[in-house]
């Protein structure tokens, strides 16, 4: 047998094979569960459901900002008044409603493939962002977490993220040394306080990201202290410009 037809006959069975996975599990929408067209896919009531960010954003932290692009960087009011340690910032959704829902599934409701599609999300919100030879790295979670959950969901985003545009992705770029308790309801400066010197550089990855761009990645960004922190890491150990893509971006006054 030719390689030629060799090809063709394992692409006959894996087609087989995905006929099969099919008709035992049908795709499913990924937010509500009713049979859909397409794998990884939102049926059209979850669709118009998720608020997807599109139009004018502040280019520092990808919140919606009214009024249209008109060639000049445009930033939001917080991002004007406390400048961001990174340069750009993307995200795909508002953490409301639907979008909330499949976020919060994805970091407690043990659903990791739900950061496949989310990924794809992320690479559409952050297409201006990717640049060739960027490292893209995940907001570390405290090993004591990790084994609570199981998995990253960030690790998950930024590993799918990096199949998707092609960016080589360091899982463990960023190490949280401590515990750090949750910052709702905590002022920027407590946050900053709290979150002082909780993330470093894994020391033996900092050889990779010396001189390079680094894209950082996490599920939702509400205040963006934890980002800062994992954006000065980056910078104190030698990286060169740093970007911020999530998934999601609360509003602040959702
Ligand atoms: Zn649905
Ligand atoms: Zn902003």
């Amino acid at each position: 047998m030719d390689s030629g037809s060799f090809i063709k006959r394992r692409y006959r069975i894996r087609r087989r094979i995905q006929t099969v996975v099919e008709l035992v599990y049908p795709p499913r929408c990924m937010g509500c569960g009713v049979l859909t067209e397409a794998d990884f896919g939102l049926c059209g009531a979850c669709w118009r459901d998720t608020p997807f960010i599109g139009g004018a954003v502040c280019e520092s932290c990808g919140v919606p900002v009214p009024g249209a692009t008109d060639g000049f960087r445009i930033e939001c009011d917080d991002c004007l008044t406390s400048p961001r340690p990174w340069s750009d910032g993307r995200a795909a959704l508002m953490y409301q409603g639907k979008a909330r829902s499949l976020v919060l599934a994805l970091k407690h409701g043990d659903r990791p493939e739900l950061a496949r599609p989310a990924a794809g999300w992320m690479a559409r919100a952050g297409r201006d962002l990717v640049k060739s030879n960027m490292l893209i790295a995940p907001v570390p979670l405290h090993w004591t977490r990790l084994i609570k959950r199981r998995y990253n969901q960030s690790a998950l985003l930024a590993q799918h993220l990096g199949r998707e545009v092609g960016l080589e992705c360091c899982p463990d770029l960023l190490i949280r040394n401590r515990r750090t308790p949750v910052l709702d309801g905590k002022t920027a400066r407590e946050r900053d306080e709290t979150l002082m010197g909780a993330i470093d550089v894994h020391p033996r990855r900092s050889e990779r990201l010396r001189g390079r761009d680094v894209l950082l990645i996490d599920d939702v960004m509400t205040s963006g202290a934890t980002l800062s922190a994992c954006a000065r890491a980056c910078l104190a150990s030698g990286a060169n410009h740093i970007f911020v893509l999530v998934l999601a971006r609360v509003a602040k006054d959702a």
